[in-house]
This record gives C-alpha cells, sequence and structure tokens, in this order.
C-alpha cells in the first residue's frame, strides 16, 4: 500500500506547527509523577480534548503508588500503554489488566470511581491518559468501559516500513478500535523508521495535536522532538505529513470540537458551575459507587 506520498494521488498539503508544548511536570494520585502536556489552559484550543498526561518512568518510587480510587464524571478517559502493566478495579466490581500495547477506553458519564495501580514492582512504565469530552446531551449516560488487549488494536505497515496502530478513528482504511460519532476522534501510535514520511489526512476543522515520545519528527519544517507536542494549525490543510530523520514513535490525535461551555473542578467535567455542585453533592451521597459496565 502506497500511503506515503500522496492522498489518492494529489501531493499533502501539511498543516503547520501553530504552537509546542513542553507539559508540565507534575504529580498525580499517590505521587506519580508525569508530564501534563495538554493542561487546562489548552481546552478550548484542542476542544474536544480536556487533558493529555504522559508517564514515562523508570524508577518504580516515581509510580508505585498509582493512583487509588477516585470518581470522573461528565467526559471520558482513554489510557494508553507503552511499557509496564496497570491494573484497574471500579466501583461495580469489575477489574482489568492494561499491558503494554493495550489500551482501555472508559466513559465515565453520570459517575463512576475507580483505581489504577502498577502491577509490578520495577521497571519501565510508560503511557497515555486521554481525556475526550463529551456532548452535553450525553454527559450523565450510563458509564461504562472497554478493555482492548494489545492484539485487539488494528493496526497496519506501509510499504516504507511506517508502522500504525489505529486506537480510535480511521486511517488509510483501517478502522479503528474506538468510533465516537460526536467527536469523531482520532488516535494514532505512529512508529516512523528513519527517513521516512506519514501522511494522514485530517478534517480541516478538527482540533488536532501531535506528541512525540521517541526520536523527532519533522512538520513543515518544524522539529517535533521527544517530549514534545505540537499543535497543529487550523490553516485549511487537510492532512498532516510527517517526516523523520531519524526513527520516531508519535501520537497523533485529533478530533471534531463540540463548541460547548466547560466547567471543570478535578475529575468533574460539566458544561455550568451548577451541574459541577451536583456532581459534588452526587458524589457525597455515594450516588457514583454502582460503577460502570464492562463491555469486552
Ligand atoms: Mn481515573
Amino acid at each position: 500500500m502506497n500511503v506515503n506520498q500522496s492522498i489518492a494521488g494529489v501531493p499533502a498539503r501539511s498543516r503547520a506547527v501553530e504552537n509546542l508544548v513542553h507539559g508540565r511536570d507534575t504529580t498525580d494520585g499517590a505521587g506519580v509523577r508525569l508530564t501534563r502536556v495538554l493542561t487546562h489552559d489548552l481546552q478550548r484550543r484542542l476542544d474536544p480534548f480536556l487533558m493529555l498526561d504522559a508517564f514515562r518512568n523508570e524508577n518504580a518510587d516515581d509510580y508505585i503508588g498509582g493512583f487509588p480510587d477516585h470518581p470522573h464524571r461528565g467526559f471520558e478517559t482513554v489510557t494508553y500503554m507503552i511499557a509496564g502493566r496497570m491494573r484497574h478495579h471500579d466501583s461495580a466490581g469489575n477489574a482489568g489488566l492494561l499491558e503494554p500495547g493495550g489500551a482501555q477506553w472508559m466513559t465515565a458519564g453520570s459517575g463512576l470511581i475507580h483505581s489504577e495501580l502498577p502491577e509490578q514492582q520495577e521497571g519501565l512504565m510508560e503511557g497515555f491518559q486521554l481525556w475526550l469530552n463529551l456532548p452535553a446531551a450525553k454527559k450523565m449516560q450510563a458509564p461504562y468501559y472497554k478493555d482492548f488487549a494489545p492484539a485487539a488494536i488494528p493496526e497496519f505497515t506501509a510499504d516504507n516500513g511506517v508502522h500504525v496502530r489505529v486506537i480510535a478513528g480511521a486511517s488509510h482504511g483501517v478502522a479503528g478500535a474506538v468510533q465516537r460519532p460526536d467527536t469523531l476522534p482520532l488516535y494514532l501510535d505512529i512508529h516512523l523508521p528513519a527517513g521516512t514520511q506519514f501522511v494522514q489526512p485530517l478534517a480541516a476543522g478538527h482540533n488536532a495535536f501531535v506528541y512525540t515520545y521517541r526520536g523527532a519528527v519533522e512538520v513543515v519544517g518544524t522539529q517535533v522532538v521527544d517530549r514534545t507536542m505540537a499543535i497543529l494549525a487550523n490553516d485549511g490543510a487537510e492532512a498532516i505529513v510527517l517526516q523523520a530523520e531519524e526513527a520516531a514513535r508519535v501520537i497523533l490525535v485529533a478530533g471534531q470540537p463540540l463548541n460547548e461551555p466547560i466547567a471543570q473542578y478535578g475529575p468533574f467535567v460539566m458544561n455550568t458551575e451548577a451541574e459541577i455542585r451536583q456532581a459534588m453533592r452526587d458524589y457525597s451521597a455515594g450516588l457514583f459507587s454502582n460503577g460502570p459496565v464492562r463491555k469486552d
């Protein structure tokens, strides 16, 4: 399959890089060190995405505490593991194991309580957690989640050796593990050998970013090096062209903005402050304890 030089024979014009973001080193959960790449101040710019955390810790002290019981309401969390193992439990008694190359897609909806804890005592723990907003009409839907074993993530390798794992959306005819009609999220993990390029069509109106987690890629002349997010300009171009002089690995995330008000208090993301206060009352009253339905 020749997916690299053009789209349907027309050389692709790439979106440019609007801004490079290095994120903010912080701790969350019980002392887990991570980099908050998509921070609160970027929520409007990158609507429908609310947060991206990148974690990559060799030292067990930096992850071993994990994320003990905590609630969520009003959005979806997408956890994608690169290295290491995480065990999750939730308020409905479900449990599952996230392994390298696997993903968990959880729709918090009306509310749940869960924990995310390392299933290892040492070694590298690496991955991402992305928060995807829900439209107002679906924020109070019943919660659920689905675990994807590594082999359940669709993937393909192009003629030039570029390997693509399709977590959400679609790439070059390969449908991803998850589709969402309201926000049309695209979530790709792209592995580029040295000296290759990759073209991915992107709807012009969708907000999009690339995050490099190995090596470096170039986007219209801008280097995007390891541990850096490139926010892509909404400049009318309908693709991104990634070029890798050295071997690189990146995630590419894009989605259709909701253009709705965003009210966030910690793990609750609603449309109004009144809905946030209601979430806090409901959580205090124990109404989050029924938990999600597992789908796998
Ligand atoms: Mn959580």
